[in-house]
């Protein structure tokens, strides 16, 4: 992301001293410092600053609910963090950045633009050394150790994420960006679309169906008839009289 380009000046949301934004420790009270991208305007801030020293937007709340949560990072095998950022709750592998949405957190986080500002700002903005880079390889889910499904979200983004059908989805470090900068950009609802149409199609084949077995039918139907007919003896009379 374009924020971890230059470092700024920012205050120390613990004694108010000036400190440069790529700092991890402050100066002055040895505080531990880390840097977030504003949900306005993407600047950078220190986590636990009230406000953005550049548009004075309230920063997101980032709260660690479980230092250690109860399942472990797919590729780490480290214990991950449960956080909840704005009301938004994920797991995140302090190691590598990856972390964890369950199904229904995932699905919000696409349909509601303020909480994709805040997970981005929080995740968007630390870079990791130990991010894993985009293979192959199969993961297991962390609640129930299956190996996950790889997919390419939403068919066309070109995101391959891994996703548990029961618990939910997992992104490495920069896959949930690019993810939604690609529903930003319309994708999902252009995907959407063409899925919609594709089940139009659907419908309109099944009724062409409906509409050719009913035809079928009718045919057969008229069929017994006929044999009807041929059986008795006025149908007899009709065959001959007609040439049937
Ligand atoms: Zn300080
Ligand atoms: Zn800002
Ligand atoms: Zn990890
Ligand atoms: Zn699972």
């Amino acid at each position: 992301m374009t924020q971890q380009t230059k470092p700024v000046s920012l205050n120390c949301p613990n004694c108010g001293g000036a400190v440069m934004s790529d700092r991890s420790a402050c100066e002055f009270c040895r505080s531990r410092l880390k840097t977030v991208g504003c949900p306005g305007c993407l600047g950078l801030m220190f986590l636990g600053a009230k406000f953005c020293s550049n548009c004075g937007r309230k920063a997101s709340a980032v709260v660690v609910i479980e230092e250690k949560a109860d399942c472990d990072c797919p590729r780490c095998r480290r214990p991950l963090q449960l956080l909840e950022i704005d009301g938004v709750r994920i797991r995140e592998c302090g190691r590598c950045g990856g972390f964890w949405s369950a199904t229904e957190t995932f699905e919000e986080l696409c349909s509601n633009s303020e909480q994709q500002a805040s997970v981005l700002g929080f995740i968007g903005s630390d870079a990791h050394p130990h991010a894993h880079p985009a293979t192959i390889s199969y993961v297991p889910c962390p609640d129930c150790g299956e190996l996950m499904n790889r997919s390419n979200f939403a068919r066309s983004s070109g995101v391959i994420i891994d996703i548990c059908k029961q618990h939910g989805v997992w992104f490495d470090a920069d896959e949930l960006p690019k993810i939604i900068a690609f529903i930003n950009k319309g994708g999902l609802s252009r995907q959407r679309e063409k899925e919609k149409i594709a089940l139009e199609d659907e419908r309109r084949k099944l009724r062409d169906d409906q509409r050719r077995m009913a035809m079928i039918e009718r045919r057969a139907g008229v069929a017994k008839y006929d044999d009807e007919l041929e059986n008795s003896r006025f149908g007899k009379i009709v065959s001959r009289l007609f040439d049937l």
